[in-house]
């Protein structure tokens, strides 16, 4: 057997200082060359444990196999029988936690980059010309609520199996937080598209500008609509607060409407759209998931001089991905580490210019499993900042469970659904994604979806 190479095939990316001003792709992807290096890699394990750890089992090694004997077809249908996201998986996945954690290889090694394949084969599919085609051939209609991946991935395993699938969808554009929180520079919209567009060809409806609880009940879709069951994905777009004094001012905002108000609003075109996003000289951004390396990073994109992140942990507690924490250092983010804001100070006019934080230290812990912080007696510091962004969590809507009877919810307000099915409190209603466990990953949304559309084909079919 061949020496295999100990380091992964680097992605390449764009210069960082050029990238930092504008929204086209960061991540270059492999070519050719790199694909067919980094597949050499893979031990192709008689027990393939990197299975075990994707959420939507893709048969990683045989994808990557048909890679390395140079069978693009055979590899993109392998990875498109598993997950019908990969080019976006590929883009956004946090592998690093879930197959590559896995991988055998790093017994020793630099794990194989299994997304980096991924989204290989997954750009290679789409040079090609599409090869889908829509068959209904089962009765029994399916509506599914949200266009955000846990539904979009319920439609297409559904319109797989023959049945005719309509998604409502509350905003004007399907994508869910694909479309309005992961920015163009990590995921580009014509990706998205591209996806989308597939499981239109394959039959899926998807109807925009629809609020299932307000323009539609759920009760509705049965009763009126005659669908046969329903799944929920409406995700967890509901942006928490600290409750700190100055949170009101002007400069203040969550980085959901940050970030939808330029992806979904193309903000960034201001004047030539109509949606202005006003981003001062220093931007600071609470939190260090991902949602705040995307609204940190597209500050210093919208023009910010200094782009800070601040956060009450350390950087060994951050939740952001690998990737995104090293783009945004090389792109010159600043990090404020075990600092805890306690007060936005403002003008005379009302706008934001300062926060007032304290210094944090580590203790035992919490609820969470990671380390509490415990603030610094006397340590108090004012930062000059001319925004502050808020990326500390979001909870689910109440807007669908308030105005549907018998739909259980737990404390947090997220759906009570089956581990296994989705099938919630109510018969025939299914759920999945964030709306279940609340802010998570793609991923496990996808997977979510598509354990649920196998539970939804075999109750139908068990009831005709
Ligand atoms: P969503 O994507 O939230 O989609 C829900 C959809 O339902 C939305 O389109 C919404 O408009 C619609 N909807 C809501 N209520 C209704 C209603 N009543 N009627 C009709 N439609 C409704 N995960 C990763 O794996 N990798 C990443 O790099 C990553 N980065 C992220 C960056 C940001 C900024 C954010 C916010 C999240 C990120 N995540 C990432 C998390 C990931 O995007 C989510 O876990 C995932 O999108 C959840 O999918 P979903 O289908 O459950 O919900």
């Amino acid at each position: 057997m061949p020496i295999k190479r100990a380091e992964k095939t680097p992605m390449p990316v764009r210069d960082a200082q050029q990238r930092a001003h504008d929204f086209r792709e960061v991540n270059e992807g492999y070519a050719l060359s790199h694909a067919a290096f980094e597949a050499e890699r893979c031990l192709r394990c008689q027990d393939p444990v990197c299975v075990e750890g994707c959420p939507v089992q893709i048969p990683i090694p045989d994808f990557i196999h048909a890679v390395a004997v140079g069978d693009m077809a055979g590899a993109a249908r392998i990875l498109r029988s598993a997950n019908p996201l990969p080019a976006i998986c590929g883009r956004v996945c946090p592998q690093e936690s879930q197959c590559e954690a896995e991988c055998s290889m790093t017994n020793r090694f630099d794990p194989v980059a299994i997304g980096h394949l991924e989204r290989f084969v997954a750009d290679w599919e789409r040079t090609q010309p599409p090869s889908v085609e829509s068959k209904i051939t089962r009765s029994g209609k399916i509506a599914v609520i949200g266009a955000g991946p846990s539904g979009l991935v319920c439609a297409g395993e559904l319109a797989r199996r023959g049945y005719a699938v309509t998604i409502y969808e509350a905003l004007h554009a399907a994508g869910g937080v694909l479309r309005y929180g992961i920015p163009e520079f990590r995921l580009p919209k014509d990706i998205l598209d591209w996806e989308i567009g597939l499981l239109k060809a394959m039959g899926v409806e998807i109807v925009c500008n629809v609020i299932i609880g307000k323009t539609l009940t759920l009760d509705e879709l049965f009763n009126r609509l005659g669908y046969a069951a329903v799944f929920i994905g409406t995700g967890a777009g509901l942006p928490q607060f600290l409750g700190i004094p100055g949170e009101n001012l002007n400069g203040v905002m969550s980085a959901n409407e940050f970030l939808t108000r330029i992806n979904l609003m193309r903000g960034y075109e201001f004047p030539e759209s109509d949606t202005p996003v006003r981003v001062g000289k220093r931007v600071a951004v609470i939190g260090a998931g991902n949602t705040a390396m995307d609204a940190v990073r597209t500050s210093l994109r919208m023009g910010a001089e200094e782009a800070l992140i601040v956060y009450r942990r350390s950087e060994k507690e951050m939740s952001a991905r690998v990737e995104e924490y090293h783009h945004a250092m090389e792109e010159g983010v600043v990090f404020h580490w075990l600092t805890n804001p306690l007060e936005v100070l403002g003008n005379a006019e009302g706008w934001a210019k300062g926060l007032k934080c304290q210094k944090m230290q580590l203790g035992e812990p919490d609820a969470s499993g990671r380390a509490r912080p415990i603030p610094i007696p006397g340590s108090e510091f004012e930062i000059p900042v001319d925004n502050v962004i808020l990326a500390i969590g979001t909870t689910p809507n109440p807007l669908l469970t308030r105005t549907t009877s018998g739909l259980l919810t737990d404390k947090k307000g997220c759906l009570v659904a089956d581990e296994k099915t989705g099938l919630t409190s109510k018969a025939l209603v299914f759920a999945g994604g964030d709306a279940v466990t609340g802010a998570a990953t793609v991923i496990l949304a996808a997977g979510a979806g598509k354990r649920a559309a196998g539970a939804i084909h075999e109750a139908l079919a068990a009831g005709s």
